[in-house]
């Protein structure tokens, strides 16, 4: 039995193992987000299509085909979020494309990876998504699409997890290495590079060999005071916020602890 990680999850762990336990050992609901996706989707699936389809006989493709992608994916979207997702992509046409002597054919779009890691003697199934994988003369880059309104603020320490989960599953998968990940900011047109060196893989490798020892021996699950406390979604249960916190509620899951080390 594998246990399952996702760069979310590391994250998640890292920031506050106490908030982890209630929303990934307990499955406590956590605050659910709103918002419309549907135009960032449409964007997604539209490069994707773009590099996946296009032939790559010239070396870079009339905006004809960037429309052509657009228009096949803009399925329920508002006329406006139409008008809205045509102007991005045409950013990026002229930021990113008629900028380079050719569009390069990416390793892989919309893909998925996995790596494993054997700490303690558990294994984990480190898991991650990306948009677009593109090889480099020294190793690979892999792209994230953002089309958030504003640049995120990223905290170091996670984006090194992001990193560093990417580099060891990109070593297994392909035995080369992860030389940058490079988030790209749609509506900006704006590309922020992060470099990607082994000592991201060995951070995520003790964070996932902390959370070892957490579900081997310890199950404390520390709760980690911080900022993030102020926005956290399980604050009533937490002993670090009250001397008498509420008990979680009945559909919590029960403790999974027990039956994963005796399934090993
Ligand atoms: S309130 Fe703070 S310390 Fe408690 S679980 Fe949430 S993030 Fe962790």
């Amino acid at each position: 039995m594998s246990y399952l990680l996702s760069a979310a999850k590391l994250q998640s762990y890292y920031r506050c193992p106490r908030a982890y336990y209630f929303r990934y050992e307990r499955r406590l609901e956590s605050a659910a987000f709103f918002g419309s996706a549907a135009l960032g989707t449409s964007l997604h699936q539209a490069l994707a299509q773009i590099y996946q389809d296009w032939h790559y006989q010239d070396p870079i493709p009339r905006w004809d085909w960037f429309e052509y992608c657009w228009n096949q994916q803009v399925g329920d979207l508002t006329s406006s979020q139409i008008t809205e997702g045509r102007s991005i992509l045409r950013r990026y046409y002229h930021t990113f494309i008629t900028t380079q002597s050719a569009m390069r054919r990416p390793v892989a779009v919309e893909g998925r990876i996995q790596g494993c890691l054997r700490v303690d003697n558990l294994e984990f199934t480190l898991s991650g998504r990306y948009d677009r994988l593109d090889y480099l003369d020294d190793g690979l880059e892999l792209i994230d699409y953002k089309s958030a309104k504003e640049i995120e603020p990223s905290e170091p320490d996670e984006i090194d997890l992001q990193i560093g989960l990417y580099y060891l599953a990109l070593e297994q998968r392909y035995q080369r290495s992860l030389k940058r990940l490079s988030l790209l900011y749609l509506r900006t047109g704006e590309k922020i590079s992060f470099e990607a060196t082994p000592a991201h893989r060995e951070q995520v490798e003790s964070v996932v060999s902390d959370l070892a020892v957490e579900l081997r021996r310890d199950r404390r699950w520390q709760p980690f005071p911080g900022a993030q406390c102020d926005r956290c979604a399980y604050a009533r249960y937490c002993p670090a916020m009250r001397p008498d916190p509420d008990p979680l509620p009945d559909d919590a899951r029960p403790e999974p602890g027990l039956q994963l080390v005796l399934s090993l």
